[in-house]
């Protein structure tokens, strides 16, 4: 197969920085799409690849699954795409389109595994997939997505994790006008949380550990604030909630944020904290609750969900920041100091 070299922003180790380095793409085969990166969303799910939070990463790691940029090249059997559209690749460039689940357009849960974006398993090269902190993605066009005309390429990146990530548990547990909503953690998902089940039609309830966020949480959407570090607010909103999206990425105490849930309502967990968040039965037990989790979302869902975006003019709240900026911008990650993604204008990786 030929290759050729790219320009990517990665790390060789856990404990190390992000730097500039060169990594191998295919050229295109007949099914693929080969886009120059305009801009890349800074996930969470970056920062715990790249210091191998989840244990499983392997090295040079190049993060990066919020992509958008411009195809440059297609291959002779591509139909869906032509050089110069405007696209998107999200979490996965792959699935094995047979199992049951991908047949169902479910393709985040491939019984076989789907191809993550980055750290995934390359099919073609025999090596591990890198991201979008880079020049150039090649991808097979059925997991490209069209990016609608009329919203801001830089605001609309973040919308390929973050905004598919808290769409799917959305629609899947049918929220809508009468339910009102928690939104956990007010970081990149959940501020796109907020904006999505509020134009679903859902009272929005916003639970946050940063009381500084709530004038946003009411500019975002959301109909009420609960600071979740105050027992008393927590104590007055308990049973009062029908479904919770959980998308906060460090250790918390699960407990706390199911009190507030009526019975037969739903925690799904999206956030994805390095160790284990323990569970008491008497949150669940008495009002027959339930603790769930949901991963991104499938390609025709992420491509309804942009359309959606497109159709109500959601995008998400960026900072729009140079690629050599971000170990800068994972250490204000940490700290919950940003409003409320950070994008990568991937025109400042030269050299
Ligand atoms: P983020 O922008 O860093 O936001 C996380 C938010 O969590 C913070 O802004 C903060 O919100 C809250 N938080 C942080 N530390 C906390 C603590 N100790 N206790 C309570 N709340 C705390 O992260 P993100 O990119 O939105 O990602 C969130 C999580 O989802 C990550 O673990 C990520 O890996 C995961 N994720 C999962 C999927 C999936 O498919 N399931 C997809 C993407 C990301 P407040 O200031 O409002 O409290
Ligand atoms: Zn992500
Ligand atoms: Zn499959």
């Amino acid at each position: 197969m030929n290759t050729y070299t790219v320009k990517a922003f990665g790390t060789d180790a856990p404990e190390s920085s992000l730097k500039q380095m060169s990594i191998e793409r295919r050229d295109v085969t007949e099914k693929d799409v080969e886009i120059n990166i305009l801009y890349c969303g800074i996930c969470h799910s970056d920062l715990h690849t790249a210091r191998n939070e989840w244990h499983g990463t392997t090295y040079p790691a190049v993060p990066g699954h919020e992509i958008v940029g411009r195809v440059t090249k297609v291959g002779n059997g591509v139909t869906k795409f032509k050089t110069g559209d405007y696209v998107a690749v999200g979490c996965m460039v792959d699935s094995c389109r047979e199992c049951s689940h991908c047949k169902a357009g479910l393709e985040q849960y491939c019984e076989n595994g789907n191809t993550g974006t980055y750290n995934g398993h390359d099919k073609y090269l025999n090596h591990q997939t890198f991201g979008g902190y880079s020049e150039r993605i090649i991808v097979d066009q059925d997991f490209v997505l069209r990016v609608p005309e009329n919203l801001d390429l830089a605001a609309t990146a973040p919308l390929l994790c973050a905004g598919i990530t808290t769409w799917s548990p959305l629609k899947h547990w049918k929220v809508g006008a009468g339910q009102k909503v928690g939104i956990a953690g007010i970081g990149g998902l959940g501020h796109m949380g907020v904006k999505l089940a509020k134009a679903m039609g859902a009272e929005v309830v916003v639970i946050t550990t940063s009381p500084s966020k709530t004038a946003d949480a009411q500019r975002l959407g959301a109909n009420e604030v609960i600071v979740s570090t105050d027992e008393e607010q927590m104590k007055a909103n308990a049973n009062t909630l029908h479904f919770i999206v959980d998308c906060i990425s460090a250790q918390h105490d699960v407990n706390a944020y199911l009190s507030l849930l009526k019975t037969d309502g739903t925690l799904a967990l999206v956030g994805a904290p390095e160790h284990p968040l323990p569970i008491a039965p008497f949150s669940l037990i008495p009002a027959r609750k339930n603790f769930a989790g949901s991963t991104i979302g499938g390609i025709a869902e992420t491509q309804e969900m942009l359309d959606f975006c497109g159709k109500h003019n959601i995008t998400a709240d960026i900072e729009l920041i140079a690629i050599q900026d971000v170990n800068q911008a994972y250490e204000r990650l940490l700290k919950g100091d940003v409003k409320y993604r950070f994008v990568i204008d991937m025109a400042t990786l030269k050299g």
